[in-house]
């Protein structure tokens, strides 16, 4: 079941863009109307200690990932907390230059001549923060954190109330269907993420 078909606005969010409504991209504030948008590309405050993407840039999903996403955020929502993304559909030339500035494979995709993963709109980056307060879940890490703490189902160096939050994450996720990448916490796949697809050249704003 989708909330709306591609390119049609709930009542507060501007439609996307023709292009991304081709290739099935939502807003995903149409999806998850409470979600935090915080998507750290498109500031400096990220691993690169660039801008990646305009100021403007949405957090567009695949509409695939919408009835995973609307089950999760009420997961979350019934314990009084709010979805928060960092990252979802990421463009190739953005995937490109994260790649140069981190060329492992183990924490940043190789670039490739086709989209899966963020490329295809199919995975986010998400954490939960308190629906009132706004307080970020302690996870023990912060977002692109590359060490081993990272580790989705790690325990070296977390707290019991780390590993916990962890898990409350992952059982909202896994409600709707969406499994987290081992290697890091905060990243999740929706339904054919790992399938390649042709590269997208869509903006994200
Ligand atoms: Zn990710």
């Amino acid at each position: 079941m989708l909330l709306m078909s591609s390119g049609t606005a709930s009542a507060d969010v501007p439609p996307v863009s023709p292009q991304a409504a081709a290739a099935g991209l939502v807003d995903v504030r149409s999806v998850v109307p409470d979600a935090r948008i915080d998507l750290r590309y498109a500031t400096t405050n990220n691993f690169t200690g660039v801008q990646l993407y305009p100021a403007d840039a949405r957090c567009l999903v695949h509409e695939s990932l919408a009835p995973g996403l609307t089950v999760a955020a009420q997961r979350l929502r019934e314990r009084g907390l709010v979805l928060v993304f960092w990252d979802c559909y990421r463009p190739h030339d953005v995937q490109v230059r994260m790649f140069q500035v981190v060329p492992n494979p183990n924490w940043v995709a190789r670039p490739a001549d086709y989209a899966k993963s963020h490329e295809s709109g199919r995975s986010v980056d998400v954490t939960y923060a308190d629906a009132h307060y706004g307080w970020l879940a302690d996870m023990g890490t912060g977002f692109d954190d590359f060490t081993p703490r990272s580790y989705a189902n790690a325990t070296e160096g977390l707290t019991a109330q780390q590993v916990s939050n962890r898990k409350l994450l992952r059982d909202a996720m896994a409600a709707g269907g969406l499994t987290v990448y081992s290697g890091e916490w905060w990243h999740f796949d929706g339904p054919g993420a790992g399938d390649p697809r042709p590269i997208l050249d869509v903006p994200v704003n």
